[in-house]
């Protein structure tokens, strides 16, 4: 059977918009989903990432959170007819507060696979309370029982195929251990990219004060080098046909560009995309419009491309 990929809405989040795309309309307030991702009609079901433990815990960062009925990790699982118990791996994109939260609710049956150097980087103090106690306390209890969790040394190993059709690779840019998953599915590879891509539309379509071709704009919140974020972006678009960024909607890409916008399933219904270069256009953006949020999905209208 094909795999496919469905994301789960785990918690919304309030933040400061220039957090997420670098010198975006600074001051002013932006509204962003966060994504799980299952990963279904293989063996067994893989789970990326676990979002918040709670929608306060974002408040030690100066954002706000919100976690409805719908989005408890257990009824999101639910929808696809699965418990907890069902998971067979949980793999990390990273481990930040809105994404390895909820680790402690699986049985420790469920590998938890990470970069050894994610595990390292959230108790180095760098990025201070983005990496809560509570889940670093449970990973460590997870690093002393038996097959409880997986470290990985990607940038030495190179990619791995952690299960058929989905590989793993060092992703870097967002932090130090950051790690991208690819999936086979019928319509191409999708890349899962965590936050390595934060905004599609404001980073990418029409990436905010870029001059050069194919430049991305950089995030707000990075532990590594400017360059390292830029060179990250650019691996996650090269990967496949799709990305999956945790806090906005899925885009398929072609050559680099991205040429449609999809909801919450890959394969999946998609909205297409006109992305044009600067030598295309001769202009840079220097404005982005702060008014609509990015939680609606953009294949929402009935004039759909695809299935
Ligand atoms: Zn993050
Ligand atoms: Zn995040």
């Amino acid at each position: 059977m094909a795999l496919e990929v469905k994301l789960l809405d785990l918690i919304d989040i309030e933040l400061e918009s220039s957090f997420l795309v670098l010198a975006r309309n600074m001051g002013q307030k932006a509204r962003a989903k966060t994504w799980g991702s299952l990963i279904l009609g293989g063996d067994d079901p893989i789970l990326v990432d676990t979002g918040a433990s709670h929608p306060e815990i974002m408040q030690r960062l100066g954002m706000t959170g919100w976690i409805s009925e719908e989005q408890q990790l257990e009824n999101q699982l639910a929808q696809h007819g699965l418990e907890p118990k069902d998971v067979r791996y949980i793999l990390h994109t990273h481990n930040h507060i809105d994404h390895a939260g909820q680790d402690n609710r699986f049985p420790m049956s469920t590998t938890v696979v990470m970069q050894r150097k994610e595990l390292e980087h959230s108790v180095s103090g760098l990025m201070g309370e983005q990496y809560p106690a509570e889940y670093v306390k449970h990973h460590v209890d997870r690093l002393h029982t038996p097959g409880a969790v997986r470290l990985l040394d990607l940038e030495l190993s190179g990619p791995i195929e952690l299960a058929p059709r989905v590989v793993v690779e060092h992703a870097g840019g967002h932090t130090e251990g950051s790690m991208n998953i690819l999936v086979e599915t019928a319509d191409g590879i999708v890349c899962i990219c965590g936050d390595v891509i934060y905004d599609v539309q404001d980073q990418i379509v029409a990436p905010l004060y870029q001059v050069g071709e194919f430049d991305p704009q950089v995030t707000g919140n990075h532990s590594m080098r400017k360059r390292e974020e830029k060179g990250a972006v650019v691996r996650a678009l090269n990967s496949g046909s799709f990305v999956v960024p945790s806090h906005d909607y899925p885009a398929r890409v072609a050559g680099g560009r991205i040429v449609s916008r999809l909801g919450t399933s890959i394969p999946g219904p998609e909205a297409p995309v006109e992305m044009r270069l600067p030598s295309e256009t001769a202009e840079v953006v220097h404005t982005v419009d702060a008014g609509p949020d990015r939680l609606g999905s953009p294949v929402e209208s009935p004039a759909l491309v695809g299935s």
